[in-house]
């Protein structure tokens, strides 16, 4: 079970003696764009969670400053023995054998080595890192909607989309550990600009973002009179959610741009299927929480089926995520935790080289 308090927003302290004495206590964290959760763990249970706010623009060493203050906080209740190593969630694109950041357009990094900074501040223990998408995908896949599933695709749909690819049970990493960047599937030719400096990407047409500037297009073309309501009232800015809101209480204009959104991640996971041959899609993110799905899910899964076989049609099952914020916890705590799929492809790759 996950011990993590609803909602997040005030983290939940370990419990007295947090049932761990005489047990390894991992350190998990997730940073994102505008929040961090670090948390505490066993190998198999997430004890306790403190939620920062990122402030990106006070630049990594303050980031890493306050992670380790978190954690050492949280690592200092009553009964629990010393953090014997961290897992770490990190925007990519990364180098994991180095732990260090290439580059992050939301968080400022350049070539940083968060690894070997946050392991000085925490007394020399070991640190691993993996990008966001990746760990909430091994999260899902270990412990949530993906389950039971060697052959795994994991979409997360947020303000941007994230992915990530298993196959036999392991996280695809490619050459440069650089797969599995779904979001940023060639989608439309000469499409929207993306933040990746690409454009028509499936993320510049189909994430949170996209939807939220879909919609203010909509306001300047006077095209959706129930958004420009829920605009007004919200102060003026449009986000997915209102676009969400307007076409749940009936609005034409955008009920069509999310159908032609969904049509967009049908098309790409349609292909996914076709070239990875998975038993299941998992999508997770903000975009996807139950509402939203209830209103894209059917869409997404009728133009999926348009570029499938009959043969595959059935056999592929389309999910919702289950972890929501603690996807990427648990995949940070796969990292380092014994037990895991991580350590057991650890192990082996540690035995195949003899
Ligand atoms: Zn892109």
């Amino acid at each position: 079970m996950i011990a993590v308090s609803s909602p997040l927003a005030s983290g939940t302290p370990p419990a007295e003696g947090g049932g761990s004495a005489g047990r390894t206590v991992f350190g998990v964290v997730d940073v994102g764009g505008t929040k961090i959760l670090a948390g505490l763990a066993t190998a198999s249970e997430i004890l306790a969670t403190q939620r920062l706010s990122t402030q990106a623009l006070r630049g990594p060493d303050d980031i890493v400053d306050r992670i380790a203050g978190a954690l050492t906080q949280l690592a200092g209740a009553p009964g629990l023995p010393r953090l014997s190593a961290v897992g770490l969630s990190v925007p990519g694109p990364l180098d994991r054998r180095l732990g260090v950041v290439h580059f992050t357009p939301n968080l400022l990094w350049e070539h940083y080595p968060v690894a070997a900074e946050l392991s000085r501040r925490l007394g020399g223990i070991p640190v691993r890192i993996d990008d966001d998408a990746n760990c909430a995908a091994a999260g899902e896949a270990w412990q949530g909607a993906g389950r039971g599933f060697a052959h795994l695709v994991v979409l997360t749909i947020g303000t941007g989309i994230g992915g990530a690819v298993i196959i036999d049970g392991v996280l695809v990493h490619g050459h440069q550990d650089l797969a599995g960047e779904i979001g940023h599937m060639a989608i439309v030719p000469d499409g929207p600009p993306c933040a990746c400096g690409h454009s028509g990407c499936l993320e510049a047409v189909a994430s949170g973002n996209a939807i939220g500037r879909l919609g203010a297009a909509l306001l300047t073309q006077n095209e959706s009179p129930a958004l420009s309501r829920l605009a007004r009232e919200g102060g003026g800015e449009v986000h997915a959610d209102l676009v969400f809101r307007a076409a749940a209480a009936g609005d034409p204009a955008c009920q069509a741009l999310l159908d032609k959104a969904a049509g967009h991640l049908g098309a790409a996971i349609g292909s996914l299927v076709q070239v990875l041959n998975p038993q299941a899609v998992v999508l997770g993110g903000g975009v996807m929480c139950p509402e939203n799905a209830g209103r894209l899910l059917p869409a997404i899964r009728a133009q999926m089926n348009r570029h499938l076989f009959e043969i595959q049609r059935g056999a592929v099952q389309l999910l919702r995520g289950e972890l929501g914020d603690s996807a990427g916890l648990w995949g940070a705590l796969q990292l380092v935790a014994p037990g895991s799929p991580a350590a057991a492809q650890r192990a082996g790759n540690a035995a195949s080289r003899g």
